[in-house]
């Protein structure tokens, strides 16, 4: 049994959500290969094969390629006969690429795969993380997306061979206009030891900017709830949830978050939860570790203080 994982990157480094997805595909296989696709990307190939347990790197290289989900679907595809699992990340990305192909091998994708207990069984959380389902795929080749915060991170010290495979036909169906990379200078929310979110309880956008000089502090993320997200305090993408990211990092400090079970479907495996809200009752206080009940605009304050 081989299994491929299908690297995200950005051209010239993986993105950390594929070093999750190398331990879980080397929990199913004993032989893990990874795939590289994209335009220009033989970097991203390289830091692959540096990656322990990988023992070979597929590099697909084409501009079309760089493009959308339906050309590197149809690359998975043309590779797809030579494994027994197919893995991606459970990230926008995975989760856009990977149906595509379950489709196309006519098998049942598993999604959100949280952990491997035989090559063929798998757990995956269902109505947003309170119930565990077992599941067992009869399919002969398993295409699973990842829970990546279910799974440490691959490490380095590996020596991979990098192998040239042939692209694969442009579909034409997407063309690549434009893409527009918005850098904050702060960690990856998805992938950040130490993340600050904020909640409607911060009451406004400019409200919000409270949280910076703590993030700053702490080189933290920046995450909110979505009923922040939806007020339009901060941007979609900085959502936690049910509907928005999963984080589990080492710190996670909710502030003005009531912990609504949507949110805590996002941050509940954090390592050390931190929620400061004014409403003692609030149902955050049940899965923090501390608890600090007041006025988050006399708090947080506070806290850069001490930090400084
Ligand atoms: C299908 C579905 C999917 C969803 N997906 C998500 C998701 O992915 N992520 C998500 O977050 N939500 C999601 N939700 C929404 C979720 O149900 C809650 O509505 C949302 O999480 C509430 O956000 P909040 O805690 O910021 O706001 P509220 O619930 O309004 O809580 C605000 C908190 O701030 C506190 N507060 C107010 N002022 C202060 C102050 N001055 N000092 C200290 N504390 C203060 C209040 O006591 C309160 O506890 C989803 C809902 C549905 C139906």
């Amino acid at each position: 049994m081989t299994a491929l994982v299908i690297a995200e990157h950005d051209h010239t480094g993986l993105k950390a959500a594929t070093l999750h997805t190398i331990s879980a595909a080397l929990a199913c296989c004993a032989e893990v290969h990874v795939l590289v696709a994209g335009a220009a990307c033989a970097d991203a190939a390289a830091a692959a094969a540096g990656i322990r347990g990988v023992a070979k790197v597929l590099l697909a290289d084409a501009q079309h390629l760089a493009t959308g989900a339906e050309n590197l679907a149809e690359q998975i595809l043309a590779l797809a006969a030579g494994y027994s699992h197919i893995l991606a990340p459970a990230t926008a990305c995975g989760k856009s690429v990977l149906p595509r192909v379950a489709a196309r091998l006519d098998v049942a994708q598993i999604s959100e795969a949280s952990r491997v207990c035989t090559p063929d069984t798998f757990e995956r959380p269902v109505y947003a993380g309170n119930v565990v389902a077992t599941v067992q795929s009869a399919d002969a080749i398993k295409v699973l997306t990842v829970r990546t915060t279910s799974f440490e991170p691959a490490a380095g010290g590996g020596d991979a061979v990098v192998e040239a495979v042939a692209p694969a036909a442009n579909r034409g169906r997407s063309t690549l206009l434009s893409r527009q990379t918005v850098s904050s200078g702060r960690p990856e929310l998805s992938g950040a030891g130490i993340v600050v979110a904020g909640g409607r309880g911060l009451g406004s956008a400019e409200n919000f900017k409270l949280l910076d000089p703590l993030a700053d502090r702490l080189g933290a993320a920046i995450g909110a709830s979505r009923a922040a997200v939806d007020a339009g305090f901060v941007p979609n993408d900085w959502q936690v949830g049910q509907t928005g990211k999963i984080v589990a990092p080492r710190l996670y400090i909710a502030v003005g978050i009531s912990g609504a079970i949507q949110h805590l479907a996002g941050m509940k495996e954090s390592k050390t939860i931190v929620a400061i809200n004014k409403d003692p009752e609030a149902p955050i206080f049940a899965v923090a570790d501390y608890g600090i009940v007041g006025d988050l605009f006399e708090i947080v304050p506070q806290m850069v203080a001490a930090l400084a």
